[in-house]
Parts: structure tokens; C-alpha cells; sequence
């Protein structure tokens, strides 16, 4: 999962992006609405996390803009406006939540977790797929009920996978949703970590629960194919 904060108070801006990185999310962070908006066309997110206020660029603006092409990336707008007719014209410019300033960051996460979960409708923080499942919450994976120690980019790989099955999901995809832009993302790097996630799903299960088809990507199945 990966996610942009747009904030202008650059203390709270940095808190809410160490929290959220520590909550297992990769984070990009930027303080001004025309940085933003350079941001959110070059890179595919996840989910936005967008303050009104903003210099440049107003917050609005930058959210009608995104949503002229896209639906996907959900939005979240942080706003000390209390003002009613604020949050009504963010929803109705497409925003997915609003949050209030001042807020508690605990609340934030679980509005988070619940945005980002919600494309694969899914009732509790454990996303599942045969016998495996991962916990969104803990960033804690099993297999067979067995606790399964992962490094935290493999976490975010079986993450990714658990919330697209069904479809092969591209290495592309992953470095665009797993990997952040601070980290130089050359596919051998995913090659490695996920030959080592497949292994340690494999010594648990008995069989490689990753199907890897070349030219298509990688797909997670329920059992052995
Ligand atoms: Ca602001």
C-alpha cells in the first residue's frame, strides 16, 4: 500500500508519515499543492491523504483535478475547515472520507485501513486466501495457522497479492504499490524478495501458493495448482 500525504504543517505532516509507515504503509510526503499535484500525475497511489490549506495549489483544486482521470486512488481530506459546506464539497468533488483537524492518529489508521480494505470488501483487519492469512492490522502473515516471520517488504507484497486475487498483479504494479519513491526500485530488487516470500510460504505449505506467469505477473492461489 502506498500513500501520499499532503500537509502544509510540516511537524504534522511528518508525524502522521512516521505513523503510518510504522503501521506498515510506504509513504511519500510533500508540504505544498503544486508539488502535490506533480506527485499524484507521476505516481499511481494507493490512497491520499490531502489537507485544504495548502500553499500553491489549493487542496480542492488538486482532488478535481485527480479525479478528471482517476477514480481508483482513494482521497482523505485532513482539514481544520469545520465548516459543513466544506466537507460536503469535498465528498461531492469525490473525496472518500474527512477527518477533522485536530484528530487522534489511532483514528486516522483505522480510517485508513478501512479505505484501503474496502475495494475487496472485507469485514475484519485478516485478508484471506486459502490457508493463508494476513493480518492488516498486526502486519502479522500465517499460513496454517503458523505465524510466519516476514520482512516488512514481503509483508507488503503478500498484502498486495491478498487484496488483487484473482488477477497477476505485474512487477510494475508492485514497485508502484509496495516500494516508495525514496528507494531505487530495479525489478531484481523484487525478484529477491519475493522468491524469499514464496520460499517461506513454501516451507509452511508444502507447495508455492504464487503462480508467476511471464509476461503477466505473479497470482496468488488458494491451493496447490
Ligand atoms: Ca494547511
Amino acid at each position: 500500500m502506498r500513500l501520499l500525504i499532503v500537509e502544509d504543517e510540516k511537524k504534522l505532516c511528518d508525524t502522521v508519515a512516521k505513523s503510518l509507515y510504522s503501521a506498515g504503509y510506504e509513504v511519500d510526503t510533500c508540504y505544498d499543492g503544486n508539488e502535490a499535484s506533480d506527485y499524484i500525475m507521476a505516481e499511481n497511489y494507493d490512497l491520499i491523504v490531502l489537507d485544504l490549506n495548502l500553499p500553491g495549489k489549493d487542496g480542492m483544486e488538486i482532488l478535481k483535478e485527480l479525479r478528471e482521470t482517476n477514480e481508483e486512488t482513494k482521497v482523505l481530506i485532513l482539514s481544520a475547515r469545520s465548516q459543513i459546506a466544506d466537507k460536503v464539497e469535498g465528498l461531492d468533488a469525490g473525496a472518500n472520507d474527512y477527518l477533522e483537524k485536530p484528530f487522534h492518529l489511532q483514528e486516522l489508521e483505522a480510517r485508513i485501513r478501512s479505505l484501503t480494505r474496502r475495494k475487496f470488501v472485507q469485514k475484519d483487519v485478516c485478508l484471506h486466501c486459502g490457508e493463508i492469512k494476513f493480518n492488516t492490522k498486526k502486519r502479522e502473515a500465517y499460513a496454517k495457522d503458523e505465524f510466519v516471520s516476514l520482512t516488512r517488504k514481503e509483508n507488503g507484497i503478500l498484502e498486495y497479492l491478498l487484496l488483487n486475487q484473482g488477477r497477476p498483479v505485474s512487477q510494475e504494479e508492485l514497485i508502484e504499490h509496495v516500494w516508495d519513491a525514496s528507494v531505487d526500485s530495479f525489478s531484481g530488487s523484487i525478484r529477491v524478495h519475493m522468491s524469499s516470500l514464496r520460499k517461506k510460504l513454501k516451507a509452511v505449505l508444502g507447495y508455492d501458493p504464487i503462480i508467476n506467469k511471464i509476461g503477466e505477473g505473479y497470482t496468488i492461489v488458494e491451493k496447490k495448482q
